[in-house]
């Protein structure tokens, strides 16, 4: 489904990334996990769109992405869900949910998709016409998944989604996470929790100083040595 290759980005004179090489298969579930600062925001905005590539080729179902801009990458399919989740503050729930469906097709389906959106987090239902600022942090964080889904995604990407959760939460997020995976949608996702993400993954990319030092199964992960020393903390 997704292909990159050779992916290189520069802030300025600094090089984040150098050589990524990555695939996603239709109906994966996959990772990149790595410590602050390795460079995991910037691989998963270069995806989208977000951030620009210094060289290398993004290719997602058989269409060259490089130099798309990220607006025209959702109708593709390729939804972000962003690292601090993004919500307009003064506007409802419904009114954040609707804004994810901006593009024709989408539209098209719109009060189809909000249903099942509503079905999939009934929270959100229960609580579609309060202001997005007053919800809680977990709140908001389904919120913000639930305007991605929204915008019908075939690959939906998200940064640090467990970022400032409590540990109940976060179990809760990781389950969603996987119940949007069995509705056949294909995940990314880029975590700090190493644990729990190689828990649920399919396969796994390590991201260190830029580049991928490691990969494979969230088992094997789980069970290697490198891995158990720097981001298990055993
Ligand atoms: P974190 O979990 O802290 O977000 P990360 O693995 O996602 O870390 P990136 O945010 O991709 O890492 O950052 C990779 C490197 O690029 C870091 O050294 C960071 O300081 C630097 N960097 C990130 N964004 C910018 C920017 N806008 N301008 C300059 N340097 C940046």
């Amino acid at each position: 489904m997704l292909k990159v290759k050779n992916l290189s980005v520069h802030y300025g004179g600094m090089q984040a990334l150098a050589g990524v090489n990555l695939e996603v298969h239709d109906g994966e579930i996959v990772s990149i996990v790595g410590s602050n600062g390795a460079g995991k925001s910037t691989a998963i905005n270069a995806i989208s769109g977000l951030r620009k590539l210094t060289s290398g080729t993004i290719q997602f179902l058989g269409d060259d992405l490089t130099g798309l801009e990220a607006h025209a990458r959702v109708p593709l399919g390729i939804v972000q869900v962003p690292e601090g989740r993004k919500l307009f503050p003064l506007m409802s729930v419904e009114e954040n949910l609707l804004i994810g469906s901006t593009h024709r097709e989408a539209k098209q389906h719109r009060h189809e998709t909000l249903e099942q959106v509503y079905r999939l987090l009934p929270r959100l239902k229960e609580r579609k016409k309060q202001i997005a600022k007053t919800l809680s942090g977990g709140e908001q964080q389904m919120a913000a998944i639930g305007r991605a889904l929204m915008s019908r995604p075939k690959l939906l990407m998200f940064d640090e989604p467990s970022l400032g959760l409590s540990p109940l939460l976060v179990q809760t997020l990781f389950n969603l996470i996987k119940q949007i995976s069995s509705q056949g949608i294909t995940i990314m996702l880029v975590e700090q929790n190493v644990k729990q993400t190689l828990q649920i993954v399919d396969r796994c990319y390590v991201l260190e100083n830029g580049g991928i030092s490691l990969e494979g199964t969230g088992e094997e992960l789980l069970n290697h040595d490198h891995v158990k020393k720097a981001f298990l903390g055993m």
